[in-house]
C-alpha cells in the first residue's frame, strides 16, 4: 500500500512562543495532550463544542501520522466560580447555582450535564479521550499540590482564614503566556475592602466558604479514601473548604500525565486566567516543565455576532437538531473553519456542509460499488491520485491544521477519482485512502447508502424480521440508515412470504415516502437512500 507518511515535522501555533514552531514530542512516536474540559452546569453549546471538535482533530491527526496518543480532559464539577475572567474569580460556583435554580443536588447536577457532554460528544463524533477525570473526585491530588506550593514558598496561608493563595511574587513568569503584565494584573484584580492577599493580584487555591454545598475536611480521612499516593503531612491550618478552580487542571494532569507533557488545548478564553495560573501552580510545585505546548482555539460568532441566550443563538446539539441538521454537518462546520481564525456559525454554514458531506459521502458510496466490480479497470492514475491526496492532506494539516487546504486535497481527489471511475483493487485503494483522510475528519458514514440485499440474505434472516409495528415506527422517522433500511426490507420480505400483501405494499409506499429507490430485481432488492 502506497500510505505515505509525512516527511516534514507537525508545525503547531504555540500560544507562549507566539509563533509557529516544529512540534517535538518529549518521546518520539508518542504525544501527551491534556484538554480543559467542559464544566458541567449546563448543557454544552457549540461554542465549546469548536474547541472541543479542535481538540478531537489535534488528537485523531496525531493518530493518522501513528503518533501513540495519551489525551486526558477534566469535567470541572466544582471550584468554577461565576466571574472567572478573574483570576481570583468571586461570585457563585456555577455548579451551585444551577443546583439551586432546578433544586437539584450538585452532584446530580454535575452527572446530568457530563452524561449529556458525552452523548453530544459521541453524536459529534469526538473520540474517546483516555481519561476524564472529575474535579470532585480529585481532591487529594489538589491538596498535595497546594502544600508543595506551600513547602516551597509559592503559597501562603492568611492569618486565621483556612484558606490558601498563590503568592504571584513568587513566580516570575507569571502573565508570561497571555502577556499580561503586573500593572494589568492589578487593573484585573478585585476590589476589595480588607483584603487578606499579600497582593490584589493572588488567587485562591483552596477557600471557604459555610455556605458552599460541595466542601471537603483536608484532614478527615474519608477524603483521602482511595487515594493511591503517599498521604502527606498537610499544614494543620487549612480548613474545610473547596478547590479554586485552577488547581484542578494542573492536579489532575500531573496525575495522568505526569510533570512534564507536551500540549495543552482550550477555548481562548482560558488563556487568562486560567493556564497562567495551572503553570504558576504546576512550575511550582515541581521542578517538571508542565506543558511545552499550548494551542488555543478562538471563539465563535453566530450570525457575526456573539452567540446571546436572549437571540436564542446560544445553539446546542439539540436546537440544531431540531431544525433539521445533523451533528455530523455541525462537525465538518466546525472543523472547516481553523481553529485559529474567527468564526462565524451561520445555518447557510451548515446548509454547505450538507453538501459537502454529500459529495464526499456520494463519492465512498460509488467506490464501494465499484471495489466488487470485476470488471478490469481502465483508470491508470489512481495510485498518482491517492499520493497526491496524501501529501496534500498531510502537508496542510502539517501546517497547524489547516484544514481548509485538507479538504480541498480531499474534494480533488474525489473530483479525479469520481473521472477516473476505477474498480476492483483500485477501487479498493482509493476507498482506503479516502478512509485514512476521514480518520482525521470523521465525517463520512461507513456503511453504504446502496446496494443490493440478495434473496439468500434475505432468506437466511429472515427469523430476524421486524415485525410489521416495528416497520411502520421506522418508516416514521425522518431517515433511514443502511441498517434500518435492511430491517425494512426483511419486515417486508416476511410480509410477502406470509401472504400479506397490504403490510408489502405500506411498506413500499413509506419508503417511497421517504425518498428510498427500492426495486426488486432476479438477485434480490436493490436500494438506494437518499
Ligand atoms: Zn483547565
Amino acid at each position: 500500500m502506497g500510505y505515505r507518511q509525512p516527511s516534514m515535522a507537525f508545525q503547531l501555533y504555540d500560544t507562549r512562543q507566539k509563533q509557529q514552531v516544529d512540534f517535538v514530542p518529549l518521546e518520539a512516536g508518542k504525544v501527551k495532550i491534556y484538554n480543559c474540559g467542559p464544566t458541567v452546569y449546563s448543557t454544552a453549546h457549540i461554542g465549546n463544542f469548536r474547541s472541543f471538535v479542535f481538540a478531537d482533530l489535534l488528537r485523531r491527526y496525531f493518530e493518522y501520522r501513528n503518533f501513540e496518543v495519551t489525551q486526558v480532559m477534566n469535567i470541572t464539577d466544582v471550584g468554577h466560580l461565576t466571574e472567572d475572567d478573574r483570576a481570583d474569580a468571586g461570585g457563585e460556583d456555577k455548579l451551585q447555582k444551577t443546583a439551586r435554580e432546578l433544586g437539584w443536588d450538585p452532584f446530580k447536577v454535575a452527572r446530568h450535564f457530563e452524561d449529556g457532554f458525552h452523548s453530544d460528544r459521541v453524536a459529534l463524533g469526538i473520540q474517546n479521550a483516555h481519561q476524564y477525570p472529575r474535579a470532585t473526585e480529585h481532591i487529594p491530588d489538589m491538596l498535595v499540590q497546594v502544600q508543595q506550593l506551600l513547602d516551597r514558598g509559592h503559597a501562603y496561608i492568611p492569618e486565621g482564614t483556612g484558606e490558601v493563595y498563590y503568592d504571584i511574587s513568587s513566580f516570575p513568569e507569571y502573565g508570561k503566556l497571555s502577556g499580561k503584565v503586573t500593572e494589568d494584573l492589578e487593573a484585573g484584580a478585585r476590589v476589595e475592602v480588607n483584603t487578606v492577599k499579600r497582593h490584589p493580584a493572588d488567587f485562591a487555591l483552596w477557600k471557604t466558604d459555610e455556605g458552599h454545598l460541595m466542601q471537603w475536611d483536608p484532614h478527615a480521612d474519608s477524603t483521602w479514601e482511595g487515594y493511591p499516593g503517599a498521604r502527606p503531612k498537610l499544614d494543620p491550618r487549612i480548613n474545610r473548604g473547596f478547590p479554586g478552580w485552577h488547581i484542578e487542571c494542573s492536579a489532575m494532569s500531573a496525575r495522568y500525565l505526569g510533570d512534564t507533557f507536551d500540549i495543552h488545548t482550550g477555548g481562548e478564553d482560558n488563556i487568562f486566567p486560567h493556564h497562567e495560573c495551572e503553570i504558576a501552580q504546576a512550575r511550582g510545585a515541581t521542578d517538571g516543565q508542565f506543558s511545552r505546548y499550548w494551542m488555543h482555539a478562538r471563539h465563535l460568532l453566530v450570525n457575526n455576532k456573539k452567540m446571546s441566550k436572549r437571540e436564542g443563538t446560544l445553539y446546542t446539539l439539540e436546537d440544531l437538531k431540531a431544525k433539521g441538521y445533523t451533528a455530523k454537518e455541525i462537525r465538518y462546520l466546525l472543523l472547516s473553519n481553523h481553529y485559529r481564525q474567527p468564526m462565524n456559525f451561520t445555518l447557510e454554514g451548515l446548509d454547505a456542509a450538507r453538501a459537502s458531506i454529500g459529495r464526499l459521502q456520494n463519492a465512498r458510496d460509488l467506490l464501494v460499488e465499484r471495489e466488487g466490480l470485476s470488471e478490469p479497470s481502465k483508470a491508470t492514475d489512481v495510485n498518482e491520485a491517492i499520493s497526491k491526496l496524501e501529501s496534500g492532506f498531510g502537508e496542510s494539516l502539517d501546517d497547524d491544521l489547516n484544514t481548509a487546504n485538507a479538504l480541498a486535497a480531499v474534494f480533488e481527489f474525489v473530483n479525479t477519482v469520481n473521472r477516473l471511475q476505477p474498480t476492483g483493487a483500485e477501487a479498493a485503494q482509493a476507498l482506503a485512502a479516502l478512509d485514512r483522510a476521514d480518520h482525521v475528519l470523521g465525517v463520512l458514514s461507513k456503511e453504504s447508502k446502496s446496494g443490493t440485499i440478495s434473496k439468500a440474505e434475505l432468506d437466511g434472516e429472515l427469523d430476524q424480521a421486524p415485525s410489521p409495528d416495528r416497520a411502520k415506527e421506522l418508516l416514521a422517522q425522518q431517515s433511514l440508515s443502511p441498517a434500518e433500511l435492511r430491517q425494512v426490507a426483511l419486515a417486508r420480505h416476511a410480509a410477502r412470504k406470509d401472504k400479506d400483501w397490504p403490510t408489502a405494499d405500506a411498506i413500499r409506499d413509506g419508503l417511497k415516502a421517504l425518498g428510498v429507490l427500492f426495486e426488486d430485481t432476479p438477485q434480490g432488492v436493490r436500494y438506494k437512500l437518499p
